[in-house]
């Protein structure tokens, strides 16, 4: 695993890549977004670059820095220091309900996809609202816009270009679609503008236009990604060598490996061969890694090879499967930590329990 760590100063600490996730209504656009994305970051990377996590894909700051590079004349000032963005795979509320940390989320920031011509829908509503539980900052892509009768398409294009090559009626058109959507945001109780009318993005949800279809837009939402977590974020980003911190999104059988689990490592380091605590159906499940596993690239692909390479350490932020013994009972959503010392063992299985009851309590709630 590389990490890009040219911005900190040793390897003991580091700006990992803050954790991104995508919710909204069925249909609006969250997949192709996704896609979209994944797509840029694989066709822009440099040679060697790793984008392709297990359930998530870094967008890494090579491209970041070659997305933002056409937005130079409207943001001049935008300075990329993180290592890149990682994206969870799997958009929805499903998954998002399993990326539960203490007193919050692992999601550091949440892409809300509405489709422009429908405006809010009820799934869009109850995102909001979890959103808001968790603490979780947002922006809203305004998907579609393609899909706005008469819309010339750019491929690719800046947003703030491709407005400029639509007609009036076109951009009034798109105005009074927007102009709903912060009325709508209103209603939440969130106020929200057209992202580069935003004076103060601490109070004002922004608003990027995109087609995830087409890619327009898609460089002004990768940049204000960029920009709002490196402005307001930079503190929760930092993370250094100790023993490693995640959270289980998936409990996968594997052919060959028995019962595995896919993770966020959100902090710290993972090495094979780890204690670790993770949560069971009965109890914490103490066990120890046999394997890391990451996703083997496309390029080596065999077919008898499998389709995981192992690994002897991963950094956060990574998404990784771990294969170990005893997993059969893990639980989705619970929390997995790396026992620093023997003699702290209680304390972590104390610490995973807690968890998993508030995370219980919580959900017998709803
Ligand atoms: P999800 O349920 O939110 O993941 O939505 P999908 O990504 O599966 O998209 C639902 C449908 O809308 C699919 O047929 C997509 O091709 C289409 N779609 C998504 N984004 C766009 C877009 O920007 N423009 C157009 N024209 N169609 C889109």
């Amino acid at each position: 695993m590389s990490n890009d760590v040219s911005n900190v100063d040793s390897r003991k600490s580091w700006i990992r890549q803050p954790i991104v996730v995508v919710l909204g209504h069925v249909d609006h656009g969250k997949t192709t977004l996704l896609d979209k994305i994944r797509g840029t970051a694989v066709t822009k990377k440099e040679p060697g670059e790793i984008t392709q996590h297990v359930g998530a894909s870094i967008v890494p700051a090579s491209v970041l820095r070659k997305v933002a590079e056409p937005l130079k004349k409207y943001f001049p000032k935008v300075k990329i220091e993180i290592p890149g963005l990682l994206f969870v795979d799997t958009p929805g509320h499903e998954l998002f309900s399993n990326l539960r940390r203490r007193g919050g989320s692992v999601a550091d920031i949440a892409i809300l996809v509405v489709d422009i011509m429908e405006g809010f829908k009820p799934q869009t509503w109850e995102s909001i609202q979890i959103l808001k539980e968790r603490k979780v900052p947002f922006i809203v892509a305004a998907n579609k816009i393609d899909r706005i009768p008469g819309w010339k398409s750019n491929p690719d294009q800046p947003f703030l270009e491709t407005i400029r090559k639509q007609s009036p009626h076109i951009v009034n058109r798109l105005e009074e679609l927007i102009y709903r959507l912060i009325s709508q945001l209103y209603e939440a109780g969130f106020m929200a503008e057209r992202f580069d009318r935003v004076k103060d993005f601490r109070t004002t949800v922004a608003i990027v236009p995109v087609s995830a279809k087409t890619g327009e837009g898609v460089p002004e939402l990768l940049a204000l990604l960029t920009g709002l977590v490196q402005r307001f974020m930079k503190k929760r980003l930092v993370t250094s060598d100790e023993p490693g911190k995640g959270v289980v999104l998936e409990v996968k059988e594997e052919p060959g490996l028995g019962t595995t689990i896919d993770v966020i490592i959100y902090d710290g380091v993972i090495h094979r061969g780890d204690t670790i605590v993770v949560g069971g159906k009965d109890k914490p499940i103490v066990t120890k890694v046999r394997a890391l596993l990451m996703p083997r690239p496309l390029q080596d692909m065999r077919a008898h090879e499998g389709k995981f390479v192992s690994v002897e350490q991963v950094v956060a932020a990574t998404g990784v499967k771990i294969s170990a013994p005893d997993l059969d009972d893990a639980l989705a959503g619970s929390p997995i930590f790396v026992v620093s010392s023997e003699d702290k063992l209680e304390e972590y299985i104390k610490l995973v329990r807690e968890e998993i009851e508030s995370i219980r309590i919580k959900t017998d709630n709803i």
